[in-house]
């Protein structure tokens, strides 16, 4: 069914262009989530057809009431009438039950629907979407918007259709008591269309300011009062600056909300007032030609005629007032089909052959990456890693090391070059299978809430009690594990922080044992542990590296000596190469490196560190 604001120009020139465009597409992309559901929404129109017009039938018995029972004095027919009038109202009603619960049962599956394949299209995004999108916005859509699809299904389409079908079988049951009289109650009903022109003028704009500043009010949320966020702002001393961020939003929220409401309140007010004169309108006329013109017309045909006329009303009204709510809901589901429309930017290739044999092997062929156009990040990056051997990367903060391992899984795609995993570019690899042999230990490592166990059964589900012990005695976290009541049941807390950075990093490299990789990629922390978390740390990657295909982002000396080569970057190229003895004497970055950070980190690591430190956090 089209808009009944779009098709009958109800909106301000203001609106039109702030409104969402309704199309046909746009339609038929939402009637067709209603397609696996046709047979309940069959069931559904003919439950509303039925009730609608039974529902009707008491005031249609009403006449009949006083003209044939009451003016006629038969008991027999009032009494009749009386109990068919109760008996239409009864069924009326409890069709109105069914309805309204294969009413809600469709729409739950809807919004069940969409939930579920906005999540799994959220999953197949790239990492750019989720660092360029507010995760506010992303949690509005996924919660608060497709609630609101929920609500256009349960109350506004069937309100307009059971609306629609009441009114047009009140005007038929009209024009045949009595045609003058249902003219003028139905010329009153355009009069409803003056006041609809003026409360639908601001409330569109209202709408979009108020999801808006929803949307601010659930970012706030998400940065200030997550862990990370609170230490920030604690450590500060910004509660009160936050406070009043928060407040300010708030009461802007406040204000769009009120006058939100007041736009709707104002609108049913003389909508109410409008609805008291077409009544008297007709007992006048209705009278005038009872008295002069037919003595045909009865007091029971009159009386009918007003209580449709009643009837009529609230459709109408109902009618006129769901534009807005098909605006709402309309720029609801733009915006969610935003974001299904926005393609997964890294899939799988058509020809994706998946290879037999895993050696973890990688080559960079004139690599070149650019988040975005402006700035290139990685340029004309060449290098080999054989099976078996160890890279370590070495750079100032900034250069683009990390951007460079990341190109290895596909989080985000080369802009130039190529990236080969075992001989074969990796974006003519399957996906799962290029994933499931690399194995990232990063910089910032993420545990879920949860229990020590659960976040090791992430890497194998089906890895066994000896398999998880196994994996913590490699990775120095055993002793560690079993010192807790609770073992491996230990619950980490919320992203890991009940636990020291040390344990979490040695939590995350038991976490890759356990996934036993082709290739193992260790970002090492920048921040300092203390000398005996760093030696544990240490020991735990030693033995990685020796028996696998490494490539290590190292800020240590001591984990640059296990590499076979080191690769030195600076702003996005590859400036030395060579091992440590070649590149110690050279004089160049790598010598500068050396000289304020790597021996520095060594000499802090044999004394241990117990300054905090932020990215320590
Ligand atoms: P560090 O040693 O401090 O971790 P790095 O050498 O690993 O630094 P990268 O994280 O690779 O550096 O970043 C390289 C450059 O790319 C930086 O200038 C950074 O600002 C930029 N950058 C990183 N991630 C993004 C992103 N998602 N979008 C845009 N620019 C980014």
């Amino acid at each position: 069914m089209p808009p009944p604001g779009g098709r009958n120009g109800y909106l301000t020139e203001e609106e039109k262009k702030n409104k969402p465009k309704v199309t046909k597409e746009l339609l038929l992309r939402i009637f067709s989530y209603l397609k696996p559901y046709r047979k309940q929404f069959l069931l559904v129109l003919t439950a509303i057809l039925c009730s609608a017009v039974m529902s009707l039938m008491p005031s249609v018995l009403t006449g009949k009431i006083i003209d044939e029972g009451l003016i006629k004095q038969d008991l027999h027919k009032l009494i009749l009438f009386i109990l068919l009038s109760f008996g239409v109202t009864l069924a009326a009603n409890l069709i109105g039950i069914l309805e309204s619960y294969l009413n809600t049962w469709i729409a739950q599956h809807i919004t069940f629907d969409m939930r579920n394949a906005m999540y799994k299209h959220l999953q197949t995004m790239s990492q750019r979407f989720f660092t360029t999108n507010n995760q506010g916005d992303i949690i509005t859509r996924m919660t608060s918007d497709i609630s609101g699809v929920q609500q256009i299904i349960t109350n506004t389409l069937t309100s307009i259709l059971s609306n629609a079908i009441t009114l047009i079988a009140a005007l038929v049951l009209m024009f045949r008591e009595n045609w003058i009289l249902a003219l003028i109650g139905a010329l009153i009903v355009p009069l409803f269309t003056i006041p609809t022109r003026r409360a639908g003028k601001n409330r569109w704009e209202i709408t979009r300011e108020s999801q808006a500043c929803s949307d601010e009010i659930n970012g706030i949320l998400n940065e200030t009062l997550s862990v990370s966020g609170q230490l920030l702002v604690k450590l500060f001393g910004m509660e009160q600056h936050e406070y009043q961020r928060y407040e300010t939003v708030n009461r802007r929220m406040i204000h769009l909300n009120i006058r939100e409401s007041m736009a709707g309140r104002w609108f049913r007010m003389v909508l109410t007032t409008f609805t008291s004169i077409g009544p008297m309108l007709i007992y006048l006329v209705g009278g005038i030609i009872m008295m002069h013109y037919d003595p045909t017309l009865t007091v029971g045909q009159i009386t009918v005629l007003v209580a449709l006329l009643g009837r009529m009303y609230m459709p109408v009204n109902q009618l006129l007032n769901i534009q807005v709510d098909w605006i709402r809901s309309m720029a609801m589901f733009t915006r969610i089909f935003e974001y299904y429309d926005m393609p997964a930017e890294i899939t799988d290739d058509p020809d994706a052959v998946t290879p037999e044999d895993v050696r973890g092997e990688v080559e960079f062929r004139h690599v070149q990456f650019r988040y975005n156009p402006e700035r290139e990040i990685l340029k004309d990056i060449n290098f080999t890693l054989e099976k078996g051997k160890c890279v370590a990367i070495v750079g100032p903060s900034g250069s683009g090391k990390s951007t460079l391992v990341n190109l290895i899984p596909r989080l985000y795609d080369v802009t130039g070059g190529a990236v080969l995993f075992d001989g074969t570019d990796v974006r003519k690899l399957p996906l799962e299978f290029l994933r499931e042999h690399i194995g990232i230990v990063s910089q910032e490592t993420y545990l879920f809430n949860g229990t020590i166990r659960e976040n090791l059964l992430y890497a194998k589900p089906d890895a066994t009690e000896a398999e998880l012990i196994e994996a913590c005695k490699c990775a120095n976290i055993y002793e560690f594990v079993e010192k807790q009541e609770e073992g491996l049941d230990t619950v980490v807390g919320n992203r890991g922080l009940k636990l020291s950075g040390g344990e979490k990093q040695r939590i995350s490299i038991a976490r890759i044992l356990l996934k036993d990789p082709a290739l193992m990629i260790f970002d090492e922390a920048t921040s300092a542990l203390d000398s005996i978390s760093e030696q544990m740390i240490q020991d735990a990657i030693e033995p990685l590296i020796a028996s696998r295909t490494s490539i290590l982002i190292a800020h240590r000396l001591s984990t640059i000596l296990a590499a076979d080569e080191i690769l030195v970057i600076k702003d996005g190229e590859i400036a030395e190469r060579g091992t440590h003895s070649e590149l110690v004497g050279s004089g160049g970055v790598y010598t500068q490196l050396y000289e304020t950070q790597f021996r520095r980190a060594d000499s802090e690591a044999a004394q241990p560190d117990l300054s905090y430190t932020e990215g320590e956090a």
